[in-house]
């Protein structure tokens, strides 16, 4: 019998997007085959893989493999000895898959995971940026009935990744809360920290659509750019500066922002990655006594309580998202992802 064959996207480098054809996997022993509902594009996709093959090594993306670490859609088959999941479960994947044995992947943080059996999705084995995926049943997280798809796909990485963040530094409705750099991971801190309650969210960034992005989706209370930034957000809280902030900037100037705006005993987070930050520690952060917090992407157990509490709050991820394709035209999604005239950039399937 002839095999089920799709297409999926790869990533070559140099910008470019190229369609490879293939078999549809059969699911072995605790695996799953799952059918593609919406994967979005993520900041490490373009600065990683899209552009240029960045990463060497055990973390770097192997050509030739499908695109996608944040996926999300429905079981359609079921490999032996599944303990869980099981056929028409609606899923998100944790983009990596770590051994299961380490003592980080035992915390649930599959993605500290060093061993030589830790595979990313769309990096070191296939992604979502293809109509099907053959993911591991321990990667899967349940999506609850009220998210819809293209909020899962987001969870999968970035509101997974600021989540993770925001709970190291704690907002509640005591915090004015800053962002700098309003890309979709910024625009995913703004939209949690309100549902926390923050008392004000005072955003920072340069690119004009993103800021009338942030305005659109009622999601700051002060936006302003880097120039004016430091003297606006001072006159607004009195002089004081912000309880909490978050850098998504990854630029030194945004850091610096980050923990100079952010008044004593405050707390900053830093999620943005690459570049550097400069800062004089005595002035900046011990006299305020202050505290970074470095955050990369998050764990198992707390993406299964973000989706929880997402469900509470009655907000939806998918609102970041302004642009979708179908796959066949994934590569017009990266190229407008990389220009960064958008909100999330979402590859939809039927
Ligand atoms: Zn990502
Ligand atoms: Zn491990």
């Amino acid at each position: 019998m002839e095999k089920m064959r799709m297409r999926g996207a790869t990533l070559p480098g140099n910008s470019t997007v190229e369609m490879k054809d293939m078999e549809i996997p059969k699911p072995g022993h605790g695996q799953v085959l799952i059918q593609t509902k919406a994967t979005t594009i993520c900041g490490s996709d373009i600065r990683c893989i899209y552009r240029e093959h960045v990463g060497k090594g055990p973390e770097g993306y192997i050509p030739g493999m499908v695109a996608g670490h944040e996926p999300c859609g429905v079981i359609v088959e079921e490999g032996e000895g599944l303990r869980r999941f099981k056929k028409g479960d609606r899923v998100i994947v944790y983009h990596i898959s770590g051994c299961g044995v380490c003592n980080d992947c035992r915390r649930g943080y599959y993605i500290s995971c060093k061993s030589r059996f830790r595979q990313a999705y769309g990096w070191q084995r296939n992604g979502g940026m293809a109509p099907y995926i053959l993911a591991e049943e321990k990667d899967l997280i349940a999506l609850p009935d009220e998210l819809t798809y293209k909020d899962g796909a987001q969870v999968a990485c970035g509101f997974g990744t600021v989540y993770e963040a925001i709970e190291k530094i704690g907002v509640c409705g005591n915090d004015a809360v800053l962002v700098t750099g309003l890309g979709p991971v910024g625009l995913a801190a703004l939209m949690l920290a309100k549902a926390m309650g923050a008392n004000m969210l005072i955003g920072v960034e340069m690119n004009d659509y993103r800021i009338g992005l942030a305005k659109e989706l009622g999601l700051v209370d002060y936006v302003f750019k880097p120039d004016e930034a430091m003297e606006g957000i001072m006159k607004v809280t009195n002089g004081n500066g912000v309880e909490r902030s978050i850098d998504a900037s990854a630029s030194d100037p945004g850091r610096q922002l980050a923990i100079r705006a952010t008044r004593e005993w405050g707390k900053i987070a830093f999620v943005g990655e690459g570049g550097t930050c400069s800062f004089t520690p005595s002035p900046d952060i011990i006299h305020g006594q202050k505290t970074i917090y470095g955050s990369w992407v998050t764990s198992l157990w707390r993406m299964e309580e973000l989706v929880e509490r997402l469900v509470r709050w009655g907000i939806h991820p998918e609102d970041l998202i302004t642009d979708e394709f179908p796959i066949e035209k994934a590569g017009e999604a990266y190229a407008l992802m990389a220009g960064g005239n958008c909100g999330k950039v979402a590859v939809v399937f039927d």
